[in-house]
């Protein structure tokens, strides 16, 4: 029986799992937290399609008409910002226990065996191969490993270099998040808006919510810029308190967290190797949903190794998951990843600007709900329209960027998906994996340069556009 083991219990490896003692692999999932200490007291909101994709069963308790966020600009007389939700879409709102608990049950009986309290220390190569996990519970080898340790993976971030896996993150890849939970203030009436996200611009760069639920309000406080200090989190927490009369008192949570905020990782499998949800970067660059996709690379995953009839578990014959991953939801984060990355740039005039030129509409901002529709829209006349206004802001050089720059890399993006080949070979394998890499250290390091520029040749570059 060919065996496979899983580091960390993350929601996309504990699907593949399920799937692969299903087909009668023996499968066993390291994890360093006990199984009561899972997930955390917390709701997360998960698209219908990232559970049915999966082919996991929907947890009908869980789900919910999806509620339009309110955006706002606080200190302006902006009107809010209301996000088009069409009626008949629901999302699966579930506290973290809840859904490990969803995952895990059909996991165990379909033969999984969980180790938890075991914490996974790195990976053990044998030449160019990954063949097992040095553990707390000494070293395990295997066919394959999984490695859905999350976004700073013991596993991922030891690999060889010559692997050619991505191992390191930079501070531009996360998001750090503090969440809490509060009473809600009953006297303070109905708010007008139970899901208000404020931008929050340059040098925080990040945004804070409130969110009014039935008897507490969830608060985020999510910072693109680094270090989320104590003292920001107090200040912001002002912020929100002061604009949202219903916030009472701290109930619970407090917890700061990074939330990967970048383009999937080029390249997912290596002999004996497969990485799958946060250690491989697969949440929605825009938003940091990563549950949806990280189920769903699980369910592919699991497909192409039952697939592998010789049971050799190499790239190449794991490549299938990593053309799938990509086809199916990997493409449309890098476009995503191309308009983050200008993010940490805007200023409060800018996110204005958008508001009041409405070049954040309601509709723009249900495709950025939905990657899909995202991609749509972007290949929509809407995109002419923008342009036009970007033409006739060339002085703003944030907008300009955004909008000029933004298409263009977006087409390069699309050009260099053309260099993922379905079939495996080698030579363009690696062409893909340098290709991409290169493209995006490009996109990061324009962005800074043309956000960073000096008045001068800020001036020279306006008459450039504008010729
Ligand atoms: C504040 C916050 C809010 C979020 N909200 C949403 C949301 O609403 N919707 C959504 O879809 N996503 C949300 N996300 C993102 C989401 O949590 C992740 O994208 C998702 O969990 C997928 O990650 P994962 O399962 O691969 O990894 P993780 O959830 O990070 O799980 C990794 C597992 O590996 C274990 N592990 C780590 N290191 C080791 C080790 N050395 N040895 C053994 N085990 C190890 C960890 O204990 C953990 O159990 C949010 C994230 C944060 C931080």
């Amino acid at each position: 029986m060919k065996k496979i083991i899983v580091a960390g219990a993350g929601h996309g490896g504990i699907v593949a799992a399920m799937y692969l003692a299903q087909a009668g692999f023996d499968v066993t999932v390291y994890e360093a937290k006990q199984e009561a200490d899972l997930g955390y007291a917390q709701y997360d909101s998960v698209h219908l399609d990232g559970f049915e994709l999966a082919g996991i069963p929907v947890p009908e308790d869980y789900k919910v008409k999806r509620t339009g966020i309110t955006f706002m600009i606080p200190g302006t007389d902006l009107p809010p910002l209301k996000q088009g939700v069409s009626d008949d879409t629901y999302n699966v709102e579930i506290d973290r226990k809840a859904l490990y608990r969803w995952l895990i049950g059909p996991a165990k009986e379909a033969g999984v065996c969980f180790r938890f309290g075991c914490a996974v220390k790195a990976p053990i190569m044998l030449g160019s191969r990954v063949a097992g996990l040095t553990t707390d519970e000494g070293d395990v080898y295997a066919d394959l490993v999984i490695d859905a340790a999350g976004i700073y993976s013991p596993v991922r971030s030891q690999l060889p270099e010559a692997l050619g896996i991505q191992n390191t993150i930079t501070s531009t890849d996360i998001m750090r998040t503090y969440r809490a939970f509060y009473t809600r203030n009953m006297e303070a009436g109905e708010p007008a808006y139970k899901y208000i996200v404020s931008l929050l611009p340059s040098p925080f760069c990040g945004i804070v919510w409130a969110i009014t639920h039935e008897t507490e309000v969830d608060i985020l406080i999510a910072s693109m810029a680094g270090e989320l200090t104590d003292e920001l989190i107090e200040e912001k927490t002002a912020l929100l308190k002061a604009s949202n009369p219903v916030i009472g008192e701290f109930i619970r949570g407090g917890r700061v967290a990074d939330i990967p905020v970048r383009q999937p990782l080029s390249m997912l499998v290596a002999d004996g190797y497969a990485a799958v949800g946060d250690s491989a970067f697969m949440t929605i660059p825009l938003k940091g949903s990563g549950v949806g996709h990280a189920m769903r690379a699980g369910k592919i995953l699991a497909d192409t190794v039952i697939a592998d009839e010789n049971g050799f578990y190499t790239r190449e014959s794991l490549w299938g998951y990593q053309v799938k991953f990509f086809e199916e939801m990997g493409n449309g984060s890098m476009l995503m990843a191309v308009i983050k990355n200008e993010l940490p740039f805007i200023t409060q005039e800018d996110i204005e600007y958008f508001f009041r030129e409405n070049i954040i509409s309601s509709e723009l901002l249900e495709a950025f709900g939905s990657e899909a529709k995202f991609t749509k829209i972007l290949a929509s006349i809407k995109f002419k329209e923008l342009r036009e206004k970007a033409r006739k802001i060339v002085g703003r050089p944030y907008v300009r960027g955004v909008l000029v720059r933004g298409g263009k890399n977006i087409t390069r993006c699309i050009m260099a998906q053309g260099n993922l080949k379905e079939k495996y070979e080698t030579k363009s394998a690696n062409k893909w994996n340098a290709s991409y890499n290169a493209l995006f250290d490009s996109i990061l390091e324009e962005a800074l340069k043309e956000n960073t520029k000096e008045p001068a040749e800020e001036a020279e570059a306006k008459n450039d556009t504008e010729a």
